[in-house]
């Protein structure tokens, strides 16, 4: 404990000292990508500093581009970064994706190749899973990777890919093996996005935006050595993935903040406060209720990775967290929408203010968290299968 606290000081002290102003406080965090633009230079200062110090992704050992931190440490870590407005120096599908599970699956060379990389965010990463005819079906994936010398050349298409044509690098499940059963012959690799045969498409959406593309792929290249665990074995490689994903570490990562930041508790005060500057009787129960269960998922992944002893996701159990985490959110957009009234549904217009246009668009991208990483219906099927083991 004596060592814990020592380690808070010292961590705190260096926080202060090295994180720059521009990295404080809410705002842009870094991915990586060099598609993007920083808001502020203090954003590349903030990710260079803690990259050289191991903690953009602190479990990881020092040879991988880790601090080698415990689970308690770590969680420390991210304490005193909110304690001192920190912002994460790098969140991108690279760390909390396909870093961990290449540190599962990857050989030696792979894990000191491609990991210090990820580390020290040298370009953002997408995920090329979903396809045309395989979404929740997703073993009926038809995208192709072919044995070329030492490289394999990869054709078809992957749909909803976020972030295609803003990142650099393409974690990827393709089929390697046409006459084997839909989950044996698929491979997981690694590949750049920056190459004649990828054509990462946008697609526009409703609102104008386009944060996913369709992405097409003609002879693209794949190293052989990029090949993430065994050939044809890439199912079982896939589906840890998205248990990383699934798991929602991401939030803790984020400052243990997560989804809470836009504070249902501040929205209930400014626009239902009561006299005695509450919140208006009417509702607090529904505002308790989403905080006392938000709080208690916060607890429950800060214990994950706590009891964690080799800082581990776990396996299906993910699926929970998942389904508990969209539906708050979901929860959560509704409950701030309809306690700003009329004006929480406002898309445009000198009406508004900016809070409450964006409480909207979060209000209606919350419907997605349900679908993406594999939609709760099937993390509900995984539930009743792998956790509960209930029959088929
Ligand atoms: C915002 C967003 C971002 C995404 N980003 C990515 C990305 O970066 N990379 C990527 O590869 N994919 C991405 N996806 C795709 C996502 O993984 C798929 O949309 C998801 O897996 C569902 O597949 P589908 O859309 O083909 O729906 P379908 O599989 O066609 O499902 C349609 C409906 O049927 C239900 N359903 C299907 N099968 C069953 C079953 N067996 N039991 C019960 N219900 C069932 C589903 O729950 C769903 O409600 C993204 C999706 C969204 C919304």
């Amino acid at each position: 404990m004596a060592d814990l606290q020592a380690f808070k000081r010292d961590t705190r002290a260096w926080l202060e000292e090295h994180c720059p102003p521009g990295a404080r406080g809410p705002g842009q965090v870094h991915t990586g990508s060099r598609k993007i633009p920083l808001s502020h230079p203090d954003l590349q200062v903030w990710l260079d500093r803690m990259a050289e110090k191991g903690w953009t992704t602190p479990t990881w050992a020092p040879e991988y581009g880790g601090a080698g931190l415990s689970p308690v440490e770590y969680v420390a870590l991210l304490e005193e970064m909110k304690a001192i407005g920190a912002r994460p120096p790098l969140i991108n599908r690279g760390t909390q994706m396909v870093g961990p599970t290449i540190l599962e699956f990857g050989n030696e060379e792979q894990k000191r190749r491609i990991l210090p990389m990820i580390a020290r965010g040298e370009g953002a990463w997408c995920q090329g899973y979903s396809e045309p005819g395989a979404g929740s079906d997703l073993a009926s994936l038809r995208t192709t990777a072919v044995e070329d010398g030492d490289r394999y050349l990869i054709n078809g298409q992957k749909i909803w890919t976020s972030d295609g044509h803003t990142s650099e690098w393409m974690f990827i499940l393709v089929r390697t093996d046409p006459d084997a059963p839909k989950h044996d012959g698929i491979s997981f690799f690694i590949l750049s996005m920056d190459q004649p045969g990828v054509d990462p498409r946008p697609i526009q959406l409703i609102n104008g935006g386009s944060h996913f593309c369709e992405t097409f792929f003609d002879n693209a290249v794949a190293d052989k050595r990029d090949l993430i665990g065994e050939l044809n074995k890439g199912w079982t490689v896939g589906k840890r993935l998205l248990q990383h994903e699934r798991s929602g570490m991401e939030m803790l990562v984020s400052g243990g903040t997560g989804k809470r930041q836009t504070g249902v508790v501040d929205v209930a005060r400014a626009y239902c406060g009561d006299d005695a500057g509450g919140i208006n009787s009417l509702w607090r129960d529904q505002v308790a209720s989403y905080e006392m269960n938000a709080h208690a998922l916060k607890l429950t992944q800060r214990r994950v990775v706590e009891e964690s002893t080799d800082g581990q996701t776990p396996g299906p159990a993910t699926s929970i967290m998942k389904v508990v985490s969209t539906d708050l959110e979901k929860i959560q957009t509704e409950l701030i929408a309809s306690l700003r009234g009329s004006n929480g549904y406002g898309w445009e217009g000198d009406g508004f203010t900016q809070g409450e246009l964006d409480s909207t668009r979060r209000f209606l991208s919350a419907r997605a968290a349900s679908i993406y990483s594999g939609s709760n219906e099937i993390q509900r099927n995984i539930i009743a299968k792998r956790v509960l083991g209930l029959p088929d």
